[in-house]
C-alpha cells in the first residue's frame, strides 16, 4: 500500500458543524471507523484534501429502543450492534450479520454509518495505483472504459456490506443530514444500480440516524453469506430473509441480496408467495426470484454465475429452515 497523501482531518461535534464543514469544503470526504476509506485512500482511490470526522458527533453513538423500533446513531460500532444486549434480544439476525462483518479489530471501530455506505468493489478497482493504470484505469475512477463490460456506459462493481440485506428485510428507514435539514426515507432509497454512483445521497449528505421496526411477532429473520476466508472476508453473495407464517402459510416475505449487484436490494415479486406452504416448490420459485434479480458480473475472484447460484442455493435453504423454525 502507498503512503496515504495528506489531509486535514476535521472533527465537528454536532451535527449542523458537519453540514457546515461539508459545505464549506466540497471535495471532502465523511469518515466514520475509517476501516474502508482509508484502506481506499492508501491504494489512491481519492485524494480529499479533508476528512469531516463523525467521531464526535454528538448523539452518533446513541442506541434507543422503544416499543415499536430501535434507533441507533450511523456512529454505532459494528461491535455494538454484535453485543448489545437489546439488539440480541429484539434484532438478533441484525446482531448476528454484525458478527460476520470484517475481524473484530475492524468492528471495533467499524460503523453502521459506514457499512451502509461503504463503496463498491471490483477487482480491477481495488487495487494498488500501478496495478490500475497499468490497466488504464477504469471507469469508476480516473479511466473512461469498464474492463468487466467493456460495451456497457456503466460500472458494475458490487456493493457487499453485510448489515444492509438485514436492515432491508427489516425495512428499516434512515435519517440524512445536509444543508437543507434532515430529511427521512426508507433505506432502499439510498441506493441505486450503479456502482460508480451507488449511494443517491447528494453532495454534503451524510446519514445520521438508522432506525429498524420491532419484527411482528412471529416474523423469523436470518442472513447468509458466502465468502472465500471464512474469519474475515466481504461477503461474494450473501442473501437475507424475514418470513412470517399463519396457519402454515406464508404471511409475509421479504428477501434481500448483497455481492451480487451494484445495490443492496430488496427482491420483488416475493409478495406473490403469500398463502402458499412452504416447500420444495415455493423453495424453487423464491430460487427462480433470486435467479432472475441477481446481476453478478465477473467484479471478484470467483465467476458470477458461481455467486448467482450460491445466492439462489441460500435463498431455497433459507425459506425451509425458517419455515421449519416457525
Ligand atoms: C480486511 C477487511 C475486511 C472487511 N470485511 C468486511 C465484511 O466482511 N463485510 C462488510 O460489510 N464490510 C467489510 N469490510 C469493510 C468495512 O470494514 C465495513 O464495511 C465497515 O462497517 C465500514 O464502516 P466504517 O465506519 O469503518 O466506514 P468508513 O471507512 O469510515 O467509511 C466507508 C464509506 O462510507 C462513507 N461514510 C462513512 N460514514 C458515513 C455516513 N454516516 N454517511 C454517509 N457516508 C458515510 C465514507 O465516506 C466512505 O466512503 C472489510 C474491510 C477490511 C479492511
Ligand atoms: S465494474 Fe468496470 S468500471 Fe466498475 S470498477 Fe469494475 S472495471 Fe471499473
Amino acid at each position: 500500500m502507498a503512503r496515504l497523501q495528506e489531509f486535514v482531518l476535521r472533527r465537528p461535534e454536532s451535527i449542523e458543524e458537519a453540514v457546515g464543514q461539508l459545505a464549506a469544503e466540497p471535495e471532502a470526504r465523511v469518515i466514520s471507523g475509517g476501516t474502508a476509506l482509508i484502506a481506499n485512500l492508501r491504494l489512491g482511490l481519492g485524494s480529499p484534501a479533508a476528512l469531516i470526522s463523525l467521531e464526535r458527533v454528538s448523539g452518533m453513538d446513541r442506541i434507543e429502543v422503544s416499543a415499536k423500533e430501535m434507533r441507533f446513531g450511523a456512529g454505532v460500532t459494528v461491535a455494538r450492534l454484535a453485543t448489545d444486549d437489546a439488539v440480541r434480544a429484539k434484532l438478533p439476525a441484525l446482531a448476528a450479520a454484525a458478527l460476520t462483518v470484517a475481524g473484530p479489530s475492524h468492528r471495533s471501530v467499524a460503523t453502521i454509518g459506514g457499512n451502509l455506505c461503504l463503496d463498491t468493489r471490483c477487482v480491477y478497482y481495488n487495487q494498488n495505483e500501478t496495478w490500475r493504470s497499468s490497466n488504464g484505469y477504469c471507469l469508476k475512477y480516473r479511466g473512461d472504459i469498464c474492463h468487466v463490460a467493456p460495451q456497457g456506459k456503466r460500472c458494475h462493481a458490487a456493493y457487499s456490506g453485510d448489515l444492509a440485506p438485514v436492515l432491508l428485510v427489516l425495512q428499516a428507514g434512515i435519517a440524512v443530514a445536509g444543508a437543507a435539514g434532515v430529511r427521512r426515507m426508507p433505506l432502499a432509497g439510498l441506493y441505486q444500480e450503479d456502482g460508480a454512483h451507488h449511494l443517491t445521497l447528494a453532495q454534503g449528505e451524510f446519514v445520521s440516524e438508522v432506525s429498524v421496526p420491532l419484527p411482528a411477532a412471529g416474523m423469523r429473520v436470518a442472513y447468509r453469506k458466502a465468502r472465500v476466508r471464512g474469519a474475515i472476508d466481504f461477503p461474494l453473495a450473501g442473501v437475507a430473509m424475514a418470513l412470517r407464517m399463519s396457519e402454515g402459510r406464508v404471511a409475509e416475505l421479504h428477501v434481500a441480496l448483497t455481492g451480487t449487484n451494484s445495490q443492496p436490494m430488496l427482491l420483488t415479486g416475493t409478495e406473490e408467495c403469500r398463502g402458499a406452504s412452504v416447500d420444495e416448490a415455493l423453495a424453487d420459485k423464491v430460487g427462480k426470484l433470486v435467479q432472475r434479480q441477481a446481476s453478478p458480473q465477473r467484479t471478484t475472484v470467483t465467476t458470477s454465475n458461481y455467486r448467482r447460484q450460491v445466492a439462489t442455493a441460500y435463498a431455497r435453504r433459507l425459506i425451509l429452515e425458517l419455515a421449519a423454525a416457525n
